[in-house]
């Protein structure tokens, strides 16, 4: 029951972020939707989520043009999360914790999909929620122990790799971002799943890479058309700028992170 309140949670929050992320978060969430073709307002039953994208098959009522598969797809994807999240056996203050980490990581994910960037203040709210969860589960500042001192260790473990890929390479094979969402992801999962995070971003990388870069070039002309990829994408994907990092990282942590926390490993931070 409460999983279920929390996915339908998800599906809300889904859709305001699909607005966040549309206006690159400039004007928040002031103003009516509108469709991006003809300018009209979208009335309030076209907008609930999922269902109202499902009902009109992916077009504007009033003009027929196609809307992003984009919405319904973050929807599912941040109720899925809320769900799992809320109905995972966490103390009270870390289930709330971890709906603003998954939110802010799922929207991460999207805008780094769509504009092939991410936001600094998105990810350095990430980071400060990832640390300070590591004093909220293991006590207070004033009984450091060093087991804490570990936990914030693994931060600028995690960040490290892809920093040094990043400044050998000059940005052309990772960007700074991805070292930047790698210091919260460290702190998030403490410093052993941190790195298999890491390792495990770069199977799913590898394995997209291949998909989209070598035999099939329909794939990347499908996303583009679709508008989940950056319109600014040439006929073909090239490896280090096109297909974005971040959303591999992040799929990794949430994976090892939802797992953890579930006890399928045994959870540092979330025990
Ligand atoms: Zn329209």
């Amino acid at each position: 029951m409460t999983t279920i309140a929390f996915g339908v949670l998800g599906l809300i929050v889904g859709s305001f972020i699909n607005v966040l992320v549309l206006r690159r978060g400039a004007r928040l969430l002031s103003g009516r939707s509108v469709c991006m073709s003809c300018g009209k307002k979208i009335r309030w039953f076209d907008l609930i989520p999922v269902i109202s994208w499902l009902a009109l098959r992916g077009r504007c009522r009033a003009c027929g043009s196609r809307i992003s598969i984009q919405y319904p797809a973050v929807e599912l994807s941040m109720g899925a999360a809320f769900a799992l999240v809320g109905g995972a056996p966490l103390a009270p203050h870390s289930t709330v914790f971890g709906l603003f980490i998954s939110a802010i990581l799922i929207a991460i994910t999207v805008y780094d999909l769509r504009h092939t960037i991410i936001p600094d203040a998105w990810v350095w709210s990430f980071n400060a929620l990832a640390l300070i969860s590591i004093f909220l589960i293991e006590g207070s500042l004033t009984a450091f122990s060093s087991q804490t001192a570990f936990s914030v260790l693994a931060g600028p473990l995690t960040a490290l790799p892809l920093f040094t890929l990043w400044l050998v390479s000059k940005g052309r094979w990772m960007g700074l971002g991805d070292a930047k969402l790698a210091l919260g992801i460290g702190w998030l999962l403490g410093p052993m799943d941190g790195i298999y995070a890491l390792l495990f971003a770069f199977v799913i990388g590898a394995i997209v890479s291949v998909f989209i870069l070598l035999p099939l070039p329909s794939i990347a002309q499908y996303l583009k058309k679709r508008g989940i990829a950056n319109s600014g994408a040439t006929k073909s994907y090239t490896m280090k700028s096109e297909v974005p990092f971040g959303p591999f990282l992040i799929a990794a942590c949430l994976f090892q992170w939802i797992s953890l926390m579930y006890g399928i490993s045994i959870p540092f931070l979330w025990q």
